[in-house]
């Protein structure tokens, strides 16, 4: 699969969405005001698309290199690999130079507001999850995904997020294969939560009929977390696609930003600058009532590696305009 991050897609069973569904879309809890630049009300609205179920629409003319909104993440996880390199909640590189004074398998913060907020989620799991995390993830059974599924978790117990916060998003249709991993993964992590100090009381939500719901939405909504390399002006101003990346430093899951179609000829994108927040830019001029796309993939391949991609990875045929003409 491709370095980028993955995206969702709408494909032509979901046409049929329920409107209703859309209208429990709540924007203000997704968007981030405390930037300057970023808009109080963003100019985007979630609408039928003809051809592949939702998609965000332009509310008024957008501007190329303008900031159209920021988004914050359901849930989010550090990559294993930087999990004493970033802060446990918001993903921010931390100061390298800071000694830890932890003990190794302890998540850092970038400040105390970060740590009081995961705390707010009485994530009692978050300081043992480490080391279990990492036995789990080292015996192969490539468990990446549950992490966030685990913190997902955590939420829904802390009374955070309601159980069903995901189930707006599109689940992949999980072949039979995956169901067997699946159920494997499902008994490691209600393990870990009765080994800790939950009581079956806490959780009556944590079925195998839940996990296998949510991770068939973090499968393809997931997107990796990969900071941009640039100063915060020059990367909202750059109208270009790709942004110079460091490697991923983790996972996280979205509502507004999964609604996005897929173009291979983007006019918007997301950039990540300095933490888990989801910078969504303009790259060129859009007019009102134009659908806003992103690409879920690197869009310089050619015609036929972004139809492979896209047909194995997202399970769809492009239509977009440059696929019309076989660019
Ligand atoms: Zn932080
Ligand atoms: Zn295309």
């Amino acid at each position: 699969m491709s370095r980028l991050p993955r995206y969702t897609f709408w494909s032509l069973q979901f046409r049929k969405l329920h409107s209703s569904h859309i209208a429990t879309l709540s924007f203000p809890s997704s968007f981030s005001t405390s930037t300057p630049r970023s808009p109080a009300t963003p100019p985007i609205h979630v609408g039928l698309t003809e051809y592949a179920g939702r998609g965000v629409f332009a509310s008024r003319r957008i501007s190329a290199g303008e900031l159209i909104h920021t988004a914050q993440p359901i849930v989010s996880h550090p990559s294993l690999s930087s999990l004493h390199t970033v802060c446990y909640f918001c993903l921010r590189k931390l100061p390298s130079s800071a000694p830890s004074l932890e003990a190794p398998q302890t998540v850092s913060f970038c400040s105390t507001q970060c740590e009081q907020q995961s705390k707010a989620s009485q994530n009692r799991l978050a300081n043992k999850s480490t080391s279990r995390a990492s036995i789990v993830c080292k015996d192969g059974m490539g468990l990446k995904y549950p992490l966030l599924v685990k913190r997902l978790a955590c939420q829904v117990i802390s009374g955070v997020v309601s159980s069903d916060v995901l189930d707006i998003l599109q689940p992949e249709i999980s072949s039979s294969d995956r169901i067997s991993k699946m159920k494997k993964e499902f008994a490691l992590l209600k393990s870990t939560f009765e080994d800790s100090d939950f009581g079956s009381e806490q959780m009556p939500f944590l079925t195998e009929e839940w996990y296998a719901g949510v991770l068939a939405r973090i499968r393809i909504n997931a997107f990796r977390i990969e900071l941009a390399i640039g100063s915060y002006e020059d990367l909202l101003s750059l109208a270009a696609a790709s942004v110079e990346a460091e490697a991923a430093v983790g996972n996280a899951v979205y509502v507004l930003p999964s609604l996005y179609n897929h173009d291979c000829d983007p006019n918007v994108n997301i950039v990540w600058i300095e933490n888990v927040d989801a910078k969504v830019k303009a790259l060129r001029d859009i007019e009102e009532g134009e659908e806003l796309r992103i690409c879920y993939i690197d869009a310089s391949m050619d015609y036929k590696a972004r139809e492979t991609i896209l047909y194995e990875g997202f399970g769809f045929h492009c239509n977009c305009l440059r696929c019309e003409s076989k660019d």
